[in-house]
């Protein structure tokens, strides 16, 4: 079943590691949401169901949306879809948003789970990235959310910085645990072209990221995450039993979805469709009866879909299916089973039933394995 992904770009302030799309004046936030809700009835028919499972608002920053605006969401989408009753509905939030009474306001709305983007409980580690958001809120947040009774959190942390010793990695871990957060997304930091952070690294004001204490952290992770009962079901995700996330699961599994607001990205099954990541020519677009001019579209060639799906694939537990392989033809087939050949060898990837799967030691080299296995 097919998921929504509404694109919310403002931020209060630039993160220096980010190169998501946002801007960080408001001005043009009600024009930007009069124009997602004249594109969710535009775009209506892109999804081959009109049954929905999940919607995600992601960002920027979800939680500077009002009650009403939320609401005004979903008044739009119950005209075109039919929404699961128990679809999941996650609202990425910043910690410093997350007050009693905007978790209030949040409880009278259809959002059932909240993904916090906590990324440390360390002091230096929030000034280093400038997170809005300091130390005691990133703590103070969830208990609200859970006395609120939002019972499906997840938390995003970062690892790797170079304020982030193994010490304070192994504490944040340690402090989070200690809360009923069943699901969690863990990212190594990297240095994207455009940012704050890039320059800083360029001109020497801060060090360059070191990859081994990346890695060193990253194996903690998996040993600390699994060791209280979290299942490491994707690269940079964990989830209690029961506790995946579905909308991004759907992502993972190749299932359609529909992207909604400057620089959302959908997927139809066959082709890829980006949104223009400008808010102000985004809003224009819309302004007009019938908008165009606001996305472009790459029709995937086989080849493109075979990278694909072997590329998200083996971040995943499920791994890349023989039949799935086939489905697409002998040549893809045959090239994956001989270039796995050397991975299975090694004890990089293992093989279970029709279904190929990196190894714990391999989960350290996914990128470089999914690169050495395309077509
Ligand atoms: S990390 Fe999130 S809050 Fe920070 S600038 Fe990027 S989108 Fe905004």
């Amino acid at each position: 079943m097919a998921g929504i992904y509404f694109h919310i770009p403002f931020c209060k302030q630039a993160c220096h590691y980010c190169n998501f799309h946002f801007s960080t004046s408001l001005q043009l936030k009600e024009s930007v949401i009069d124009g997602m809700l004249k594109e969710i009835a535009q775009r209506a028919a892109y999804l081959p169901d009109k049954k929905v499972s999940s919607i995600y608002f992601g960002g920027g920053t979800p939680s500077l949306l009002t009650r009403a605006e939320i609401v005004r969401f979903f008044e739009q989408l119950h005209h075109f879809f039919d929404i699961e009753k128990d679809a999941e509905i996650t609202l990425e939030a910043n910690p410093d948003d997350l007050s009693k009474a905007y978790l209030e306001e949040l409880s009278q709305t259809p959002v059932n789970r909240l993904s916090i983007g906590i990324q440390s409980f360390k002091e230096e580690d929030l000034r280093f990235m400038n997170r809005a958001h300091n130390a005691a809120e990133a703590m103070v947040c969830i208990d609200n959310a859970l006395a609120m009774g939002f019972e499906s959190l997840t938390v995003d942390l970062i690892y790797g910085a170079p304020t982030t010793s193994d010490k304070d990695w192994a504490d944040n871990l340690a402090t989070i645990f200690e809360y009923p957060v069943n699901h969690l997304s863990c990212y190594a930091l990297t240095v994207e072209e455009k940012t704050a952070l890039h320059h800083f690294v360029k001109t020497g004001k801060v060090p360059a990221i070191q990859e081994e204490k990346a890695a060193r952290q990253f194996e903690y992770l998996i040993a600390a995450a699994t060791a209280v009962g979290f299942l490491h079901y994707e690269i940079s995700n964990f989830a209690q039993p029961g506790h995946f996330a579905r909308h991004n699961s759907s992502y993972w599994q190749g299932e359609p979805y529909l992207g909604i607001g400057p620089g959302a990205h959908s997927y139809d099954g066959h082709s890829r469709q980006w949104n223009v990541a400008n808010n102000a020519r985004y809003a224009k677009a819309f302004q007009a009866e019938t908008a165009t001019d606001f996305f472009e579209q790459e029709t995937l060639s086989i080849e493109d879909r075979y990278n694909e799906y072997v590329m998200t694939g083996l971040r995943t537990i499920w791994g890349v299916e023989q039949t799935t392989l086939a489905a697409m033809g002998p040549s893809f087939e045959g090239h994956f089973i001989s270039n796995a050949q050397q991975f299975l060898e090694e004890g990089i990837m293992l093989k279970e039933g029709s279904h190929y799967r990196l190894s714990a030691a391999g989960r350290l080299l996914a990128d470089g394995v999914a690169a050495a296995l395309f077509y």
